[in-house]
């Protein structure tokens, strides 16, 4: 079966009746397999820059980050790089920052340690914004947004951090831009703010893991509740399609890169409801690709309608398994 997958992995991911998905790589934490697939893939469609401040053990310099997310911006040019702002707090803990909370996963987290303390935040961005020169792939998106001060006031610094680097580099003569900048969908409410949001950003990513969590109260690392963990809940599909649903409505550019987007499942339920760029690990990216390359859209959006009808995950499970051994 491997082997069957490996073949793909050059080919382009074109449904049969001819939808181009874009297929872009969750990148960050494992640097040496990475490279390898960088002509394979649209991209980064998610750096988590937190993976290498957790190993550097203390709070990288701007200018180690600089040289850092050159290094990566550089690998897959002319391709984009969605770069994530230090996304710690719940799950991801950096042992020289401590933060100790009775429940992390609703506590300091993502854009909010950001925003109070705008001199590590002002230091990521001014990296990136300087990394960038010249190449212009960068792309900067926010975690865990859930209210509009936060999207303001992180346009506010990003705006700072622009301004004072022209003042910096205006003798040097060198050319920087002002990156796109976009917002992880995964609070569940940024995805009723989408009508005002897409006024103010340029695109939107939703991460299916954090989302998945807040809509069905389940902590995603805990075994106990694993099982309840799902994001195929109707709930969990309806709220997909209404993104997708928003997002064209508002024509706010779209994307997906929790693990649901790498599960073959996933990704054709999503490529249904309209996704066309998914993000994913490495290790999912053959498989996708190969089962994208065997269905008409027409068909995933038959099986769509299926399960976004249905009232529990169990039957959604059902339908998903009949089609795949329909499909083969
Ligand atoms: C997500 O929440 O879906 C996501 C992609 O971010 P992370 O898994 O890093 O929290
Ligand atoms: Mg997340």
């Amino acid at each position: 079966l491997h082997d069957k997958f490996e073949a793909e992995y050059a080919l382009p991911p074109i449904t049969l009746d001819g939808e181009r998905v874009s297929l872009l790589l969750n990148a960050g934490l494992d640097l040496s397999t990475e490279s390898l697939t960088s002509k394979y893939c649209d991209g980064v469609g998610l750096y988590r820059t937190e993976a290498w401040f957790m190993q550097k053990g203390r709070f990288p310099s701007q200018s180690e980050q600089e040289q850092w997310y050159r290094e990566v911006l550089t690998r897959y040019h002319p391709e984009p790089v969605v770069m994530r702002t230090l996304d710690i707090g719940g799950d991801k803990v950096l042992d020289y920052f401590d933060i100790k909370e009775e429940n992390p996963f609703l506590g300091w987290r993502g854009i909010r340690v950001s925003l109070d303390h705008p001199e590590l935040f002002l230091d990521q961005l001014k990296a990136m914004i300087k990394a960038n020169a010249g190449l212009g792939n960068l792309r900067i998106m926010l975690p865990m947004v859930s209210h509009t001060e936060e999207v303001d006031d992180s346009l506010a610094l990003l705006e700072q951090a622009y301004f004072e680097l022209q003042e910096e580099w205006a003798d040097q003569f060198l050319l920087i831009d002002k990156p796109e900048i976009g917002v992880m969908l995964e609070v569940p409410s940024s995805v009723f703010l989408l009508p005002e949001w897409s006024k103010k950003v340029d695109f939107c990513s939703v991460g299916s893991n954090d989302l998945t969590q807040y809509l069905l109260a389940v902590d995603r690392n805990n075994a106990q509740v694993a099982d309840l963990f799902d994001p195929y809940h109707p709930s969990v599909l309806r709220v997909l399609n209404s993104i997708a649903q928003s997002c064209q409505n508002f024509e706010l550019p779209f994307s997906l890169c929790g693990e649901l987007g790498g599960e073959p499942e996933g990704a054709i339920l999503l490529v249904a409801m309209g996704y066309r760029r998914l993000s994913m690990n490495i290790s999912s990216l053959s498989k996708v690709k190969w089962v994208l390359r065997r269905l008409h859209v027409s068909s995933m959006e038959v099986l769509l309608e299926e399960c976004l009808a249905q009232a529990c995950a169990k039957q959604v499970h059902r339908l998903l398994r009949n089609f795949m051994i329909e499909h083969n």
